[in-house]
């Protein structure tokens, strides 16, 4: 029989920003979600928006195992609470939130990645020295990106890229993007807000990644080069290392 399994050491931080007067953002550390959200609206609504999504991606670990199906009705069911929460108090109406994040599925004995994704929050992956984006955003600059208008560093600096094009809240059922992979070996997942990736290139992030000692020192870490970069958004971080075992 074989004894794989995976461990995972986690931190996580969230910061208002030097500009902003409200954290909108949220995120969830437990068991075997991580996630981030990054809200949207008037009055303080993008605050209700994103912890609505974050409560409903907790319940997930209720469950054991935890399937895609599964990861996939509780965005449902976040969308459906957010735009219930919007049709009961109309200052709310059209408030809205970014999710993305990675969840552990499957048995104990045979976990996999999930990473999930609505909007422009970013799950990447750390391993051997390398950074991966592995979710694309939904943006109008990343369709200009797909579409060769524009290149990848173009698109940071682009006047439209704050503008999404799906997320939570807005439609009835938008659909996640989701990505099941093997864990392999030792690796780090960054889960977190554009607050992050508006500031610090890769290079940067891959750098504090590399030599943080602890996934919290790197979640800390992460945001106070974000801060010092600008923090013109809410920032906010949650970094997963992994290290699976082998039979
Ligand atoms: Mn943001």
């Amino acid at each position: 029989m074989s004894v794989a399994g995976t461990t995972v050491e986690v931190g996580a931080r969230t910061a208002v920003g030097r500009v902003r007067e409200h954290n909108e953002d949220a995120y969830l550390v437990r068991d075997r979600v991580f996630a981030v959200a990054d809200g949207m609206g008037g009055h303080a609504a993008g605050e209700v928006a994103s912890a609505l999504a974050i409560e409903a991606m907790d319940r997930l670990s209720e469950h054991d195992p935890i399937t895609p199906e599964l990861v996939v009705a509780a965005v449902s069911d976040a969308n459906a609470s957010i735009i219930e929460a919007g049709l009961a108090e109309r200052r709310r109406r059209g408030m809205g939130t970014t999710l993305t994040g990675v969840a552990l599925i499957g048995p104990a004995s045979a976990r996999r990645w999930l990473v999930f994704n609505l909007g422009d929050s970013r799950v990447y992956r750390f391993a051997d020295g390398r950074l991966d984006q592995l979710t694309v955003d939904h943006s109008e600059v990343q369709e200009l990106v797909d579409a060769g208008y524009i290149t990848r560093t173009e698109a940071a600096i682009h006047p439209a890229r704050n503008i999404i094009t799906r997320s939570l809240g807005l439609e009835l059922d938008p659909e996640p993007d989701v990505w099941d992979r093997d864990p392999s070996g030792e690796e780090t997942f960054l889960v977190c807000s554009d607050g992050l990736t508006g500031e610090l290139r890769d290079a940067e992030i891959a750098r504090i990644l590399a030599d943080a000692p602890s996934a919290q020192a790197a979640a800390d870490l992460l945001c106070a080069a974000a801060e010092d970069a600008g923090g013109r958004d809410n920032i906010t971080v949650v970094v997963v290392r992994a290290v699976t075992a082998g039979d």
